[in-house]
C-alpha cells in the first residue's frame, strides 16, 4: 500500500486487524521515513527495537491476543523514560541515559499494541515554547522550515505533521501539547491533571505536568487517550483513582445546544488579526452545527503569566536538584571536591533556559521572598481556577486561541526569553487550574501557517471536548491537509 504513512491511527488499526497490512510492513515504512531524521524531530531511533516490537504485534494479531491499537506506530517525547531507547529530556545532562523501566504511559500504549518508533526531540526538560532550547538542536516546522514547530513537544508535533509517525505522545505543563499542535496543524489534548500517570515522566513542575496524545484528529487522540489514562496511585500519588474511559464513545455526541464560552480576555489586543479571523470562522462553523456562543470572562488571564513563571520554576528548581552528577547521566571530568563536582556538572550539563528557571525558582522560594512571590502566586492560582468554575456556570466548553500568533521564525526570540513566555498566555490558565485543554486545527493564518483553536473543558469533561472537536472535524478538513513538501 503506497500511502500507508498517510493513514490515521484508526485506519491503520483496522487494516492491521483485518490483516490487509502487517505491523512489520507499517513499521518498515515509517522507519524509512524517519531515516535521515527530517526536521531533527527524533533524538533516538533503533530500527531493530521497532521491528522486534512489530514482529511481536504481528504474532498477537495472528493468535487473537491483539490490543486495540496493535501494530500502530507511535513515537514518544523524550521526557518519557524508556527501557529500549535513551531518554535525555532534551538535555546534555542526561546524554545517553537509559532508564531501567518504562513510563506508565509508554507501558500502557505498548499494552494497547502500539509499536515505538523512538524518542522525539523537545525543549530541555520541557522548558520552552519553540523547541529551540533542546541541547540537540532546534526542530523545524514542516509547514515552513524557517519557522519553529512550537514547544516544548516540538518534535512530537513536527513528526506527526510530516507523517513521520501517525501519532506521538507529548507532555503539557503550560501548553506544551496544545501550542506545538497548533503551530503544526495537528490535534492534541492535555487531560485533566491526574488523569494520566506521571510515573516515568521526567519531572518539570509536578503540580502542572500532564501527558497527552498528539495526532491528526480528535478521533485518533481519543483512541490513544483511552489507552493512556487510568489510575496508577501506587506509583504516582497524584494519579486520580478514576477508571479509564472509552473516549471514542463520545465522538458522535451531538453538539446541538452546546454552550461554547468565548472569553473576552482571549480575544483582546494581543491576538493577531490573522489568528482571530481563522477563529471567528471556526466559531461561526460551530454556530452552524447548532452550538450556542456565550460571552464569558476569565478576568485573571493576564496574571497567569507571572503566576506560572513563579510556580513552574519554583517546582523545577526543586525537581532538578536530583541531577547532581551522582545518580544520573553526565558528571564533570575534573573537579576539586564534591561541591566543585556538583557545580561543574550542573554548569556543563544544563542549558541557559534551565539555569534561568533554577535561579528564578530558588529565588522565589528563598527566605524573605517566599511570601511575596511563591505564596502570592499560589493564591492567585486558586483564583484563576475559581474564575473557570464561575465561567462554567454559563457554558459547557470554552473556546479561544492557543497562541496569539502563528509559528514564529527560528531565532526570532533568541535574545528575548520573555517574548516566548508572553506567548503562553492562552494555554497557562487551564494548566494552572488543572483543566483539560485541547488544540485542533481551525484554519490558516499569516504565511499560510496553521492556526489552532483551543477548547477547554471542566474537570473530567474530556469526552465533551472530543465530541466538540470531532464535530468540527467532520465539517472541516483542516486536520486532513498536510504541508506541501510532505508526500
Ligand atoms: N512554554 C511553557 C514553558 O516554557 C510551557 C512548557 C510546557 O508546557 N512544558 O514553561
Amino acid at each position: 500500500m503506497s500511502d500507508l504513512h498517510l493513514l490515521s491511527v484508526k485506519a491503520l488499526a483496522t487494516l492491521l486487524k483485518t490483516k490487509e497490512i502487517s505491523a512489520v510492513e507499517v513499521a518498515t515504512r515509517f522507519l524509512a521515513r524517519t531515516g535521515g531524521n527530517p526536521h531533527n524531530a527524533f533524538l533516538d531511533i533503533d530500527s531493530e527495537v521497532t521491528l522486534d516490537q512489530a514482529r511481536a504485534s504481528d504474532a498477537k494479531l495472528a493468535n487473537g491476543t491483539a490490543g486495540p491499537l496493535e501494530g500502530v506506530p507511535v513515537a514518544h517525547k523524550d521526557v518519557f523514560v524508556t527501557r529500549d531507547f535513551t531518554t535525555t529530556a532534551g538535555s546534555k545532562i542526561l546524554q545517553g541515559y537509559r532508564s531501567p523501566f518504562d513510563a506508565t504511559v509508554v507501558q500502557r500504549l505498548a499494552q494497547a499494541g502500539m509499536v515505538s518508533l523512538g524518542k522525539l526531540n523537545c525543549d530541555e526538560f520541557a522548558m520552552g515554547s519553540a523547541n529551540e532550547n533542546s541541547a540537540y538542536g532546534a526542530v523545524t516546522n514542516p509547514w515552513d522550515t524557517a519557522r519553529v514547530p512550537g514547544g516544548s513537544s516540538g518534535g512530537s508535533a513536527a513528526a506527526v505533521a510530516a507523517r513521520l509517525a501517525p501519532a506521538a505522545t507529548g507532555t503539557d505543563t503550560g501548553g506544551s501539547i496544545r501550542q506545538p499542535a497548533s503551530f503544526c496543524g495537528i490535534t492534541g489534548i492535555k487531560p485533566t491533571y491526574g488523569r494520566a500517570s506521571r510515573y516515568g515522566m521526567v519531572a518539570f513542575a509536578s503540580s502542572l505536568d500532564q501527558a497527552g496524545p498528539m495526532a491528526r484528529s480528535a478521533e485518533d487522540c481519543a483512541l490513544m487517550l483511552s489507552a493512556m489514562c487510568g489510575p496508577d496511585i501506587d506509583r504516582d500519588s497524584t494519579s486520580l483513582d478514576m477508571p479509564a474511559e472509552d473516549f471514542s464513545a463520545a465522538l458522535n455526541h451531538s453538539i446541538e445546544g452546546l454552550r461554547i464560552g468565548v472569553p473576552k480576555e482571549f480575544f483582546g489586543e494581543g491576538l493577531h488579526a490573522d489568528v482571530r479571523a481563522a477563529l471567528d470562522a471556526a466559531l461561526r462553523e460551530y454556530e452552524k452545527l447548532g452550538a450556542k456562543l456565550v460571552p464569558i470572562s476569565l478576568p485573571r488571564t493576564e496574571l497567569s503569566i507571572p503566576v506560572y513563571y513563579i510556580i513552574a520554576p519554583a517546582e523545577a528548581s526543586s525537581n532538578l536538584s536530583r541531577f547532581d552528577g551522582v545518580k544520573f547521566g553526565h558528571r564533570a571530568k575534573d573537579y576539586a571536591d564534591l561541591v566543585d563536582m556538583y557545580k561543574k556538572t550542573r554548569a556543563e550539563g544544563f542549558g541557559n533556559e534551565v539555569k534561568r528557571r533554577i535561579m528564578t525558582g530558588a529565588y522565589v522560594l528563598s527566605h524573605g521572598y517566599y511570601d511575596a512571590y511563591y505564596l502570592q502566586a499560589q493564591k492567585i492560582r486558586r483564583m484563576i481556577a475559581d474564575d473557570f468554575q464561575n465561567a462554567f456556570k454559563a457554558c459547557d466548553v470554552i473556546a479561544g486561541p492557543v497562541a496569539p500568533s502563528v509559528a514564529w521564525k527560528l531565532g526570532e526570540n533568541a535574545n528575548d526569553p520573555v517574548a516566548d513566555y508572553l506567548a503562553d498566555i492562552f494555554t497557562l490558565p487551564a494548566s494552572l487550574a488543572g483543566l483539560p485543554g485541547m488544540s485542533l486545527p481551525a484554519g490558516f493564518g499569516a504565511h499560510g501557517m496553521p492556526v489552532g483553536m483551543q477548547l477547554i473543558g471542566n474537570y473530567f469533561k474530556e469526552a465533551q471536548l472530543f465530541g466538540a472537536a470531532h464535530a468540527l472535524q467532520q465539517a472541516t478538513d483542516f486536520h486532513l491537509l498536510r504541508p506541501e513538501g510532505v508526500k
